[in-house]
């Protein structure tokens, strides 16, 4: 890859350089290659197959909905579907893999290139997949520390994972952070992996190297088994500093495995790491290529859900968002369906989305629930906005309304005539009558006359200074655009 002009921040001179491997646990109710099931949390061991136990002569079977995943999320990536790929015995020694190998995809994976778009803050990236491949879990050793022994637990063994590889595209850790979020929520929205971080269902594997810019790329170094977004984040800045310490005190990087200790904060070596020649991979014999006839795929783009970014230009398109309102609202399908249930019943589609990414997302945040109906309905936030945006109410005084919506202060009608009934309980009706405001504004412009002198001389914190007497006179509820035009068409 080349050593072009660095696209991100550089760190004490050197530039990051950032590739992702993910294992994303697929949703299939059985196991990869066995029929046992994939429940989360049973007893050790209940949960394995001859086939997961490696028992001589058991024989490993596809199963068709973890294909189908694969399939569905490289359609969602805009990746190549390999018409046949191939499995292939990654062979390790390990207590938890008892076959001795772990059936994997090597030189033909099933999904093949594609990328993965999202927003660092308001600026637009993207990171380029070389690839995603089936495999199967490996089990886990379990240490008993209360009766001195270790043991096996192979309800695991054979999950299947997708694991899904970028070029070393990212240049920061906060990109980093961004990618894998944007991964996690566009398998979470086609459904095909629950997920969840703490369980294991959503692991990232951070490559990390840094270079001074321009130079050839460095040494990496791979953090293993991130699974918060937040010690992502942590991990990989420590593993910058080390790095970059390590080069300024004259010590070559050493290709390793590392492991992240979030009560140190600190990242530390595991082994040295094994080259694909190590593991001697080959086709598997028990398994034949997989392959997917077009059909299979084109039934699949039919029939699949619209994905966040489709969404997200549907939302430019029609309701004239910004990309940057399209993207936040299209974090999740709870936000998107929220939204498009607001846009239902009012054409205040800017507003709508203001509120929505604003206010009601804090809201959420603050109470720790997920985002949905339960603090304010879409028909409430709708009547809201509308009244902010015909002018009846402010947008700050729209703040009180919310919070009168949320408590359930006037429940009684529809939900325009519940907005209309706390803007009347508060008083928040903005001023209209000019007759009134300009009254006022006369005051105003009488008691400060220092003021207006000074704007006369082109002051125009001045203005502001009159602007504010006049909505303080109003007590908040004149239309601060309007004071500003009677003002100045008075001041001349
Ligand atoms: P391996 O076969 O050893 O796993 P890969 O070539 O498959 O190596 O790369 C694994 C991951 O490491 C990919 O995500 C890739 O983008 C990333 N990567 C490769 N080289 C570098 C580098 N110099 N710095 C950071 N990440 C890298
Ligand atoms: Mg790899």
């Amino acid at each position: 890859m080349q050593a072009g002009r660095p696209t991100g921040p550089l760190v004490q001179g050197y530039e990051v350089i950032i590739g992702f491997e993910t294992h994303t646990q697929l949703t299939t109710k059985s196991k990869i290659f066995s029929r046992a099931s994939t429940a989360f949390g049973a007893e050790p061991n209940t949960q394995a197959s001859a086939v997961d136990f490696a028992l001589p002569g058991a024989l490993p079977v596809m199963n068709k909905g973890a294909v189908q995943r694969a399939i569905e999320f490289g359609l969602a990536v805009n990746a190549h579907i390999a018409e046949s790929s191939v499995f292939a015995r990654k062979n390790y020694f390990y207590p938890d893999l008892p076959k001795g190998y772990q059936i994997s995809q090597f030189e033909i994976p099933v999904v093949q290139g594609g990328s993965v778009e999202f927003f660092l803050g308001e600026e637009k990236k993207s990171v380029r997949l070389v690839r995603a491949h089936l495999e199967e879990d490996a089990g886990k050793s379990l240490h008993e520390d209360f009766i001195g022994m270790s043991g096996i637990d192979l309800n695991r063994a054979g999950t299947p994972l997708l694991e899904i590889v970028t070029e070393p595209d990212m240049r920061s850790s906060a990109e980093a952070v961004a990618y894998a979020k944007e991964l996690h929520k566009i398998v979470t929205w086609i459904g095909i992996c629950d997920g969840n971080m703490q369980e294991g269902s959503f692991r990232c594997d951070a490559n990390v190297s840094v270079r001074k810019p321009g130079a050839e790329l460095g040494t990496r170094r791979e953090i293993k088994n991130l699974n918060s977004f937040k010690f992502m984040q942590q991990a990989i800045d420590y593993e910058v500093r080390w790095q970059i310490e390590q080069l300024e005190d004259g010590h070559a990087i050493q290709q390793a495995t590392v492991l992240f200790d979030p009560d140190t904060g600190e990242t530390r070596a595991m082994r040295t790491k094994e080259d694909a020649a190590d593991y001697r991979y080959f086709p598997d014999p028990d398994l034949p290529p997989l392959v997917i006839g077009r059909d299979w795929v084109e039934k699949t783009r039919a029939e699949m859900t619209e994905l966040p970014r489709v969404m997200a230009a549907r939302f430019v398109a029609t309701y004239g968002l910004p990309e940057y309102d399209a993207g936040q609202l299209t974090q999740s399908k709870a936000v998107a369906s929220y939204f498009e249930a607001v846009v239902a019943a009012s054409r205040e589609y800017k507003l709508a989305s203001n509120w929505i990414s604003g206010e009601l997302s804090r809201r959420f945040n603050l109470i720790g629930e997920p985002f949905g109906d339960s603090l304010v309905t879409p028909l409430q936030l709708a009547a809201l906005v509308n009244r902010i945006g015909d002018g009846t109410i402010s947008n700050n005084a729209g703040r009180q309304v919310f919070e009168g919506l949320a408590l359930g202060e006037q429940l009684s009608g529809d939900a325009q005539k519940q907005v209309d009934a706390i803007i009347e309980a508060k008083g928040l009706k903005q001023m209209s009558d000019t007759g009134e405001l300009e009254k006022i504004i006369d005051d105003v412009l009488a008691a400060n006359a220092k003021n207006v002198e000074e704007v006369k001389a082109g002051n125009t914190k001045a203005m502001n200074a009159l602007v504010g007497q006049a909505m303080k006179a109003t007590k908040g509820k004149a239309n601060p655009a309007q004071v500003n035009e009677l003002l100045k068409k008075k001041l001349g």
